[in-house]
């Protein structure tokens, strides 16, 4: 059996949610589910998704709710994510959060923890600054950087206050070396009863 863990990783850009995302999905042998990456994908390959995102990711405005939700809910369908999955970059606001409940509860199932990492401000700014030089990412201009983190800051954060009236968000100190944040959220997961794949039988 492997373990199922539907997870969600919540930050602002330049946070390394990326990389504990990808580092926790492993563990867990989940899918990560990442709608910058899809939408990435979608423009690298020009598809007619991807022509009609393009100049949204440049300008770091929000892909309209309703075709984000539609591609979640499609990624999710798929086989891989039957038992569990880890959102990446989704929900984005409280829109998307009802999507995604409603899309769920249809499948009776719910997510198990919201892992927040939290990283102040500047050092979000600095990581995002190092990335552009050097992954060259079009939406990594100083512009586009400042105004995702204001979309983060007016859009994203109230996400966690949905999710904390559940009971379900882990507030993690993402600062630090990329191997302790990592253990600090394998540790509040396990804390909440979730199994890695390797312990699970
Ligand atoms: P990310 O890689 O998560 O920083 O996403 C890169 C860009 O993709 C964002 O700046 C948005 O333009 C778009 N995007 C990603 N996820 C979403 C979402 N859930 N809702 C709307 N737009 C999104």
């Amino acid at each position: 059996m492997t373990a199922s863990a539907r997870l969600l990783i919540v930050g602002p850009q330049g946070s390394g949610k990326g990389t504990q995302g990808v580092r926790i999905a492993e563990s867990y042998g989940i899918p990560v589910v990442s709608t910058g990456d899809i939408f990435r994908a979608n423009i690298k390959e020009g598809t007619p998704l991807g022509q009609q995102v393009t100049a949204i990711l440049d300008k770091g405005d929000l892909v309209p709710d309703e075709l984000t939700s539609e591609i979640v809910r499609d990624r999710l369908s798929q086989e891989d994510a039957a038992h569990g999955f880890l959102l990446d970059g989704y929900p984005r606001n409280t829109a998307q959060v009802g999507h995604l409940e409603s899309f769920l509860a249809e499948r009776g199932e719910s997510l198990d923890a919201v892992i927040l990492l939290d990283v102040p401000r500047e050092e979000s700014l600095e990581r995002l600054t190092l990335r552009a030089t050097e992954q060259g990412r079009s939406d990594d201009t100083p512009e586009a950087i400042g105004h995702r983190l204001d979309i983060y800051e007016r859009e994203t954060a109230p996400i966690i206050e949905v999710y904390g009236a559940k009971g379900i968000v882990d507030r993690i100190d993402g600062t630090g070396a990329l191997d302790e944040v990592t253990e600090r959220i394998t540790a509040a997961l396990a804390a909440r009863g979730l199994r890695l794949a390797a312990s699970a039988s």
